[in-house]
């Protein structure tokens, strides 16, 4: 059989880890048709527009894609290719697991938790009033009447925060789904419901309610502050972890750091008809056509990918090529080598050819 992958190149350092991941994925055997698009600066440049139209329909066509990491301006220029993606297609999911693997500098051993993110509520909706405009005005004067006894000055930003109750249920169903499908023991829902009673609050109320469905998982609620303590101090105790958007984002870069850093931590966003697999990371900019990433988070969102295609022998037998070459470490860039000895790391494409050097010696 051959997979139809749309293959979103990035910017940044997306190309040439694109190209790396999918040199690696062609030599596991499996057959893929691939469709590259581009998206984000680079294409934003050439005709003035990050997110080219035939980008939407080509994934919906193909269903699945393996995305490069893209920028996203700080402050102004263009809004997120990666979060109009994730809502355009409805990719609810953002599941992103934190496993450590042998030869990577960490604190920690033995980790292996797994975050879901909300990906489409949450101040991600972008739905914001810029200071000193007539429109930030209205809202204003609206929340002077409403809240007559908070002073509510003149000169603020405001970003909005919507919850639903839907998209709760959906997230924490899936966090349980996964649980009960993959012999996991816990879930454990992340909050701030003691501050935000009507977003986080509905957040948690929903999760309990659906936690009530799965006797089996053990299910217990954290407020997200010390949620950072409690992972840095015992992150063994976790195992699945639920949480709207803006807190899965820090805390799954969090839950990255314990495993040894952005360069080993891979993800998936995924909805009821479409699939983008991705890195955490961003594109790195600095190290633009330098050779110089680690291709590991991009290459494990691709084992992500090859079992959610069905291919789960050539996922399995991929993940321990990865593995492999990361505990030898002899042919891993420099974000894996022991302090010191950044030297003697190689670049993007000699770590890809060792991984596929070790894939095709096993048997
Ligand atoms: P980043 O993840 O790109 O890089 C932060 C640092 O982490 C890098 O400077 C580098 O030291 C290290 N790093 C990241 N990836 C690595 C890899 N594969 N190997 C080795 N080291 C690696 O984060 P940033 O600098 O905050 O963001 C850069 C741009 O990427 C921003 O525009 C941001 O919006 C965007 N971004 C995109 C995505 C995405 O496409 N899904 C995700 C996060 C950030």
């Amino acid at each position: 059989m051959v997979h139809d992958v749309v293959l979103i190149t990035g910017d940044g350092t997306g190309p040439e880890l694109a190209a790396a991941t999918r040199k690696v994925l062609d030599a596991t055997g499996v057959k893929f048709n691939w469709i590259e698009q581009e998206a984000g600066i680079d294409v934003f440049e050439k005709t003035g527009d990050p997110f080219p139209d035939t980008l939407l329909e080509t994934i919906k066509k193909h269903k699945v894609a393996l995305k490069a990491p893209i920028t996203t301006p700080v402050g102004g220029g263009f809004r997120s290719v990666n979060v109009k993606l994730r809502k355009d297609l409805d990719l609810y999911q953002n599941l992103r697991p934190a496993k450590s693997y042998d030869g990577v500098r960490s604190r920690y051993e033995n980790l292996d938790l797994v975050i879901f993110r909300e990906n489409t509520d949450d101040v991600y909706v972008g739905i914001e009033f810029e200071a000193g405009k007539p429109e930030t005005h209205k809202l204003i004067e609206m929340l002077r009447t409403t809240h007559p006894k908070e002073k509510i000055p003149e000169d603020i930003g405001i970003s909005i925060k919507p919850i639903s109750r839907y998209k709760t249920e959906r997230i924490v169903t899936a966090a349980f789904e996964y649980a009960v499908k993959h012999g996991r023991k816990k879930v454990t829902c992340v909050h701030k419901a003691n501050i935000m009673k009507f977003t986080d609050g509905l957040f948690l109320a929903v999760a309990r309610e659906v936690a009530q469905r799965y006797p089996q998982i053990q299910f217990e609620d954290v407020i997200v502050d010390n949620m950072c303590m409690q992972l840095v101090q015992k992150p063994e105790v976790y195992d699945v972890l639920v949480l709207p958007n803006l807190y899965g984002d820090i805390v799954s870069d969090l839950c990255a750091g314990l495993v040894g850093g952005l360069g080993v931590a891979p993800g998936a966003n995924i909805g009821e008809h479409y699939s983008i697999f991705e890195a955490v990371h961003g594109s790195a900019p600095k190290y633009k056509g330098m050779n110089k990433v680690n291709p590991t988070a991009m290459l494990l969102s691709g084992v992500m990918m090859l079992r959610h295609l069905g291919e789960l022998q050539a996922a399995d037998k991929l993940e321990k090529a990865i593995a492999h070459v990361i505990q030898e470490n002899k042919h891993v860039t420099y974000d894996l080598k022991p302090k010191g000895q950044e030297e003697s790391a190689v670049g993007t494409r000699e770590m890809a050819d060792a991984i596929i050097a070790a894939y095709q010696k096993m048997h």
